[in-house]
């Protein structure tokens, strides 16, 4: 099969799209992509009028060019039938004179499920296309939303064992419950003596471990990740960019063929990421908007061409977006440098070693062709839920509020009059605290009184995954020392868990 994937630093270091996504990454640390994508193209007529699963599956089998049909088909119906709670999957709605694509509708109310999904299932079929046997253990270190996504995708997924490593105590109550009472034979959750950083670096260091890696193979084990910088993850949000369009040109918002904006709350820059694939792809995208609270790398980034990751890390009310090193970026800069790496290769470097790089003028030239980027902070985000609630009824979440306002000051600065989409990345109730005290005020109580209050007050229904979550059993209660993390990973891997 064709090797139409390489790594982001070396053209050298090929590889098949279910290679790509069963390894995750390079082995040089780059990142996977497929050199010649712009010369795949989704023709959009033929997309109108389609299901969501019809789309995912026509994008998948183009991205994902040595999957066949039907093994694509076989995917998307396992990952989409039964496990979101709207037919539409993704459906948009109007507020104002903007659209908002609801990304939360999946297991675990937050974007990420869109992908989590179907990433086990394009990783168990590539298992099978590259006759590989065995098992697979995939490890995460989460702060909290990825791990409880991947809990839910990889759940009962035959060949699989999922193992999560959070902070204890620096997870929210909600979070906590989630990964706490996850149900699934395969599934493992560990909270760890540390925070986020040492569960990280502990995995890291599992992973990477040559004498564990060698006897785990000989018993027909290996590891993989469900990271954000897998393929199997970017591809399937650009779905959700092309369903967005159709809809907008079924209800007659849009002509076919004319430009949309997108604005997304960005973070390790995934997203937004699969909205240039989109474009690539041949989706007519005016820009992409990308909305940033008070960790504002990426603003910093594509305002003056400069990265820099030497600045305070702050805690903020849209945690999932707080982030300095946003790992997908990386991807962009290969194509925006004519796919030369070896320039991407000494960016990382010097990322690397100094925390920062600088881009060459004509790379900084073709950024600001195509993105225009916001950051909003913690008053404005709180306030932007308020006037949203107040004037059209619609709840935003933290992450989404700074899309939302990024769009607005966007669109107040350039008078840009182009239809333009909002990705909603959560429900309002995964974050019932911050977002409850944008609207009342202060909010004492703890997550569940508070959820509960938040829907009381503004009349709009909790989703059945949070809902009960303080009733549900607890299933898993294992707290381990960081120095320990290998020996419970050793103990999953030889059923003795
Ligand atoms: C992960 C996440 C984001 C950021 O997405 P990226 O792909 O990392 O840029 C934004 N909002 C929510 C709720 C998330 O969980």
């Amino acid at each position: 099969m064709e090797q139409s994937y390489e790594s982001t630093r070396c053209s050298n270091l090929k590889s098949t799209a279910s290679m790509a996504v069963l390894k995750g990454i390079a082995d040089d640390g780059g990142l996977y992509v497929m050199r010649d994508l712009e010369l795949k193209k989704i023709n959009i007529e033929n997309l109108i009028n389609k299901s969501y699963l019809e789309m995912a599956e026509i994008i998948l089998k183009e991205m994902l060019d040595d999957y066949t049909a039907e093994k694509i088909k076989e995917c998307v119906l396992k990952a989409y039938t039964n496990k979101f709670s709207k037919e539409e999957i993704t459906p948009i709605v109007k507020v104002g004179d903007s659209y908002i694509t609801e990304l939360f509708h999946g297991p675990t109310s937050a974007f990420k499920d869109v992908a989590l999904s179907i990433l086990p299932h394009l990783m168990t079929a590539s298992y099978e296309m590259n006759d590989i046997k065995g098992e697979v253990i995939i490890l995460t270190a989460t702060s909290g939303d990825t791990g409880k996504a991947a809990l839910e995708g990889f759940k009962n997924v035959t060949g699989t064992k999922i193992a999560v490593f959070y902070p204890d105590g620096g997870v929210s109550q909600v979070q906590k419950a989630q990964m706490a009472t996850q149900e699934g034979s395969n599934t493992y959750v560990c909270a760890i003596k540390g925070n986020f950083d040492d569960a990280q670096s502990g995995v890291k260091k599992i992973f990477t471990d040559p004498k564990l890696i060698k006897e785990l193979k000989e018993n027909n084990k290996i590891f993989s990740s469900a990271n954000s910088i897998n393929v199997g993850r970017l591809v399937p949000q650009i779905v959700y960019y092309f369903y967005s369009y159709a809809k907008l040109v079924e209800s007659g918002a849009v002509n076919l063929w004319d430009k949309v904006n997108f604005s997304v709350p960005t973070g390790n820059f995934g997203n937004i990421l699969a909205g240039y694939y989109a474009k690539m792809l041949g989706l007519p995208i005016h820009k992409l908007i990308c909305g940033s609270n008070e960790n504002n790398v990426l603003f910093d980034f594509i305002n003056t061409g400069i990265y820099d990751r030497n600045r305070a890390f702050h805690k903020t009310i849209s945690p999932s977006m707080d982030i300095l090193v946003s790992s997908n970026l990386e991807r962009l800069l290969y194509y925006m440098s004519g796919k030369n790496n070896e320039e991407v290769k000494t960016m990382m470097e010097d990322l690397n070693s100094a925390g920062r790089y600088i881009v060459k003028q004509d790379l900084k030239k073709k950024i600001d062709a195509e993105f225009y980027a916001g950051c909003v902070f913690k008053e404005e985000t709180e306030k932007t839920i308020k006037d949203t609630f107040d004037k059209y009824g619609y709840l935003l979440d933290t992450h989404t509020a700074v899309a939302y306002k990024t769009l607005e000051d966007y669109k107040a600065h350039t008078k840009d009059k182009t239809v333009s989409v909002v990705l909603s990345t959560a429900s309002p109730f995964k974050f019932s605290k911050s977002v409850y005290e944008a609207l009342y005020g202060e909010a004492g109580k703890g997550e569940f009184e508070i959820m509960m209050e938040l829907s009381e007050k503004t009349g709009i229904r909790i989703p059945e995954n949070l809902k009960n979550l303080n009733k549900k059993p607890v299933l898993h209660t294992t707290i381990c020392e960081v120095n320990e993390m290998q020996d419970y990973v050793k103990a999953i891997a030889y059923n003795k868990k």
